[in-house]
């Protein structure tokens, strides 16, 4: 009797049937993204994988939703929308916040 071994290749980590693959450094390049993500200044293909991380990412969901609902209101202001003072302030918090993972 000779039996044949199937040589199935098995790959440890495969992410492929949960639909996310999100991993912590996703986090980081994200926070390190996002303030270009707020001044609009990213192309639209960045801006769809942040989106597609928040979907996956509860704490960096919360996280931008809290400082894009202050850009809008900053935005619905007439005056100007954000201080240079306030940008840097807020690309600070949000380097903290990348530094702090
Ligand atoms: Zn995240």
């Amino acid at each position: 009797m000779t039996k044949k071994k199937t040589a199935t290749q098995r790959k440890p980590s495969k992410p492929s049937s949960h639909g996310h693959s999100h991993r912590q450094g996703d986090c980081v390049n994200l926070l390190r993204q996002l303030s270009a993500y707020i001044d609009d200044e990213l192309p639209s293909d960045v801006c769809t994988e942040i989106r597609r991380h928040m979907g996956a990412c509860p704490n960096c969901e919360v996280f931008i939703a809290s400082l894009q609902h202050t850009v809008t209101l900053c935005r619905h202001r007439p005056a100007p929308p954000l201080t240079s003072a306030d940008r840097k302030n807020m690309r600070r918090a949000i380097l903290d916040a990348a530094n702090a993972q």
